[in-house]
């Protein structure tokens, strides 16, 4: 496959397009968020990851002309069977708000112990070449913790204030931007997404 020259971002989350930025720096791809084109955000009613980020892909390349890459993304924790997973962003409502979504989470496991509060972050990304591109390249990973009892650091966004990382013994919002990018379901998934682009995978 040759080298994409323009590809365009098909993402809002201005956390995600931060962290995008970051892991494509060296990737010799010319990575452009769909707001420069103003795409507006797709409407997201797939049933799983895979769907979603297939959906916001075929909407950005749709409306530009132009090859895309969308991640959809999200957390799973097992005492609530794996919710809010795919309703990750708008978990508390319409719109989207990480204060409220991680206030909801806190409640919701209220009384729950350290034991049972497994959870995962998953990432899928989805390349398509054309907005009618019939074999997508598929990456996904997951990164797992477990819910903490209360918000601890600044860095990340989202559910990373309450995302505690075992191997790290902190929470993702802890952690270094670098050191996040080097073990999250994000950064994982894009790397193995780079791979099968045949750019240079990042450090
Ligand atoms: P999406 O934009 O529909 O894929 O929504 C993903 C949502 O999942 C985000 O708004 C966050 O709430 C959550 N999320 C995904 N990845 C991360 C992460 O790396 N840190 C914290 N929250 C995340």
């Amino acid at each position: 496959m040759t080298t994409p020259k323009k590809v365009i971002l098909a993402s809002g989350n201005p956390g995600k397009l931060r962290e995008f930025n970051h892991l494509l720096a060296d990737a010799h791809i010319d990575i452009i968020p769909q707001s420069e084109f103003n795409v507006p955000d797709a409407i997201e009613d797939g049933l799983t990851f895979v769907e979603n980020a297939i959906i916001k892909a075929r909407h950005a390349a749709k409306l530009t002309s132009l090859p895309a890459l969308a991640d959809d993304s999200g957390i799973e924790v097992d005492a609530l069977q794996g919710r809010p997973g795919i309703y990750s962003a708008r978990y508390a409502g319409e719109p989207g708000d990480d204060e409220a979504n991680n206030d909801l989470l806190l409640t919701e496991l209220a009384g729950v112990p350290e034991s049972e509060r497994s959870a995962r972050f998953r990432c899928c990304i989805v390349y398509m070449r054309h907005a009618n591109d019939p074999s997508p390249l598929i990456a996904d990973a997951s990164w797992e913790g477990r819910i903490l009892f209360e918000r601890s650091g600044d860095n990340g966004f989202g559910y990373d204030p309450l995302f505690y990382v075992p191997t790290h013994q902190c929470s993702s919002a802890e952690l270094d931007p670098d050191i996040k990018n080097s073990i999250s379901h994000r950064g994982i998934a894009l790397r193995n997404m780079l791979q099968q682009l045949k750019l240079k995978p990042l450090a």
